[in-house]
């Protein structure tokens, strides 16, 4: 008998797999998609068999056997298998841990998987053939039988009892999966707005795959809408997946998915624990789970039959990875749905300029929703011009007025500030010295509250000094603001109402938000001061006044992304505002939205002001194709870091020397220190490549990535690339 070889995926940084021969007790169990135990080196991994065994040429020498096998049935399909190797080649990651990251850590561990019983039964040929000649004594199955003559039914509603292990026995009944059930709204839908029945009309034609960017304000019933068509799909006994951005957004769209499809709606996200999230990894995987909900990693779940993907909030950046496998949960949805021919929904009120450009092309197709359920179009952003006016915490004084003034009118009011702490500097008046982090190119930010120095980069912490270690006067001031001293600065001036700080700092016990939401909600807090925490989900009816501390900053950010990602937390914000009537049933001022600028005029506020983001996403997208970034161009990013400064640049023009020759249609950048050239110790460079073409771009990679760790000064380096990075930091 011939030997046979499997090629598995073991938790390594190298760019391949691995060969084993299967032992012969193994022959004829062994699958794709099952977890084995092999040798490597002289551990011993848990890897996953990518491919079914094949047979081994004469040469086998050299090869170690698979030494147990850990799974009965396939744990990964074929089909999470094939995303993984795309995805794998694409994001040139290697293959081992982009499998890995395909498992929830009991898995990985190599725990026993148990996939749960399936929870339907229902009758089969010789089942109901026995149904007819049954003598009339046997009462307990007879029935049984007779329940499951219309079709399948779940377990829980058949009558329990030794009738059953004899029906199954026999084999006159047998197990399905949740998919073949009968399946029932938990609620009556409300009946759609003339505006929501047009665009589910447009959804509706979506044959095989199909990416709609449904592109509607908060507030419009775009979830309504995913609700539409995961019902459709659950009838037919396919499974949906719906993606959010972070894991804040879940509990609410488990809560609503809950409420019209009852059981069957699962979670999937970090915040779970582990045990959690195997549950409901294997119930995707068995078809007991109908709906996900889950956050990025969600996307490579083992769905038994998927038919339809929702991606919320589809523009949000945590989409994609930051670090080691750096993927876009969106990106690989859409090859996914393709791979599939299933549907996809990408919704959001501030679609990403690359969807946007995938909709002008025709690549995507656009719906939208223009109105918001019963309630006025959300505010116009109007600038208040910082100018000459006198600042109180980087409060001006019209803001300030304004936020009395809906106070007093019975409002809400929210201020908007995208950093937390009290002040992003600390800084000597006597002899101007900074407060620097010595681990970065970067300033501590003063976190008062804590009386300490901290390092938004590095996360480096020291107590604040109480006089100037430069010259040693006791004159040390903050410069700038924070969400804490804006907080501070509204409830001096504001001492009568409750004023509530929304930022990572403040949240941190579980249930906290749900409280200061309960809060908001019932009018206790009548001034909201926050990060991005509250741009998003959240519905805030008696909210009448947002103000944006500052936008100065992203006008003028580094990165190439700032104006849009301004632009898009802007109008989120000010999507929260007057969204219904005010708080405790009185009638709530009509909603204004104020940002400060100290450039009112600037073109990208002025588009944003006057035409709201779809006039900024047109400006932007002009820019983008002026300058050939993306969406017009594409890009990939090699970082390298260490701590022996002159290395990164030196592996970097190595590097450079390797890929030039294969750099055909593609732009490569010379070596460059990073923006942030110092952090958490390391210096760090980046070499940009930059094409129009994805093909070049990616032909380029394949021949490189996996030979830099061959150049010498690879090393003491510690280097990584970024396909589509989502910022050149
Ligand atoms: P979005 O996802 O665009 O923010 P939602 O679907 O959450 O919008 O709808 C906003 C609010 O309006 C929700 O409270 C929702 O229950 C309600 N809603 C949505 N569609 C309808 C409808 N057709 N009839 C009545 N209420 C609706
Ligand atoms: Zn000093
Ligand atoms: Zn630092």
């Amino acid at each position: 008998m011939s030997l046979e070889l499997v090629a598995v995926a073991v938790p390594v940084p190298l760019y391949k797999t691995f060969d084993y021969l299967v032992p012969s007790r193994l022959r004829g169990r062994l699958q794709a998609g099952m977890r084995v135990k092999v040798p490597f080196g002289r551990r011993h991994l848990v890897g996953i068999a990518l491919e079914a065994p094949r047979e081994a040429g004469m040469d086998t020498d050299g090869y170690r056997h698979v030494e147990e096998l850990l799974d009965e049935e396939a744990l990964l399909t074929r089909e999470v298998l094939g995303l993984a190797r795309w995805a794998a080649d694409y994001y040139r990651h290697p293959p081992g841990e982009v499998a890995w990251a395909l498992l929830p850590g009991n898995l990985r561990r190599g725990q026993p998987a148990r996939l749960p019983e399936d929870p339907g039964l229902q009758l089969t040929r010789s089942g109901a053939a026995a149904l007819g000649e049954l003598p009339s004594r046997k009462k307990a199955l007879r029935s049984l039988l007779q329940a499951l003559g219309p079709g399948p039914q779940p377990r829980s509603a058949l009558p329990r009892g030794p009738a059953l292990a004899t029906a199954l026995e026999s084999g006159w009944v047998e197990p399905v999966p949740a998919t073949a059930l009968p399946f029932a709204l938990a609620e009556t839908p409300p009946e759609l707005t003339p505006e929501q029945g047009a665009a589910l009309a447009m959804l509706q034609e979506a044959a095989g795959f199909d990416v709609a960017l449904l592109q509607g304000v908060t507030g419009s019933g775009k979830t309504e809408l995913y609700l539409r068509r995961v019902a459709e799909v659950l009838e037919r006994g396919g499974q949906a997946l719906v993606l959010a951005p972070e894991i804040g957004l879940t509990p609410q769209l488990v809560a609503r998915l809950q409420q019209r499809f009852g059981e069957g709606v699962a979670a999937f996200h970090s915040g779970m624990t582990d045990t959690e999230r195997t549950k409901s990894w294997l119930r995707a995987r068995s078809g007991a789970a109908r709906v996900v909900v889950g956050t990025r990693s969600a996307v490579f779940l083992p769905f038994a039959r998927l038919e339809l993907i929702v991606i919320d909030e589809e523009h949000d950046p945590s989409y994609k990875q930051q670090e080691g496998f750096r993927y876009s949960a969106r990106d690989v949805a859409v090859l996914r749905a393709q791979r599939l021919g299933i549907p996809l929904i990408l919704g959001s009120a501030t679609p990403a300029l690359e969807s946007l450009h995938n909709a002008r092309t025709g690549r995507y197709r656009r719906i939208e929703l223009a109105a918001r359920v019963g309630r006025g179009a959300p505010p116009q952003v109007r600038a208040l011009d910082l100018r000459g006016q006198l600042l109180q915490h980087g409060l001006s004084t019209p803001l300030l007025d304004k936020v009395q003034q809906h106070l007093d009118a019975g409002g809400q009011a929210l201020l908007f500030i995208n950093r937390r702490g009290y002040a992003p500097m600390l800084v000597c008046h006597d002899c101007g010295w900074i407060a620097p982090c010595t681990h970065c190119d970067a300033r501590m930010t003063l976190h008062r509250g804590r009386r300490r120095l901290i390092c938004h980069h590095c996360g480096m912490q020291q107590p604040t000094p109480s006089s100037c270690p430069s010259c040693g006067c006791k004159n040390l001031q903050p410069v700038g603001e924070g969400t804490e001293r804006i907080e501070d600065a509204l409830r001096n001036r504001f001492p009568m109402v409750r004023t509530e700080r929304f930022d990572s700092d403040r949240l941190t016990k579980k249930g906290e938000l749900e409280q200061l939401l309960a809060g908001i909600h019932n009018g206790d807090i009548r001034i909201l001061v926050g990060t991005q925490i509250l741009a998003k989900g959240h519905d805030f009816p008696g909210l009448s006044l947002v103000g944006i501390v500052s936008a100065d900053q992203a006008l003028y950010g580094a990165d190439f992304r700032a104006v849009e990602r301004m632009g898009q937390l802007v109008t989120q914000v000010a999507g929260r505002a007057g969204r219904s009537a005010g708080i405790q049933g009185d009638v709530a001022p009509p909603a204004e939205v104020l940002l400060q600028t100290h450039e009112p005029e600037h073109p990208a506020l002025q588009q944003l002001m006057q035409g709201g983001y779809p006039a900024l996403a047109e400006l932007l997208l002009a820019e983008r194709e002026a300058t050939g970034l993306p969406p017009y161009s594409h890009l990939a990013l090699l970082r390298a870091e260490s701590t022996d400064a002159g290395l990164p640049l030196r592996f970097l023009a190595a590097a450079r020397e390797l890929l030039e020759p294969h750099a055909e249609g593609v732009m490569l950048s010379d070596p460059v220190p990073a923006l942030m050239e110092k952090r958490g110790g390391f210096t760090r460079a980046q070499l940009l490549m930059q094409s129009g073409s994805r093909a070049a771009l990616q032909k380029l990679l394949a021949a490189c990535v996996t030979r830099l760790d061959g150049l010498p000064e690879a090393r003491k380096v510690r280097w990584s690339v970024d396909v589509d990075p989502a910022d050149l930091f």
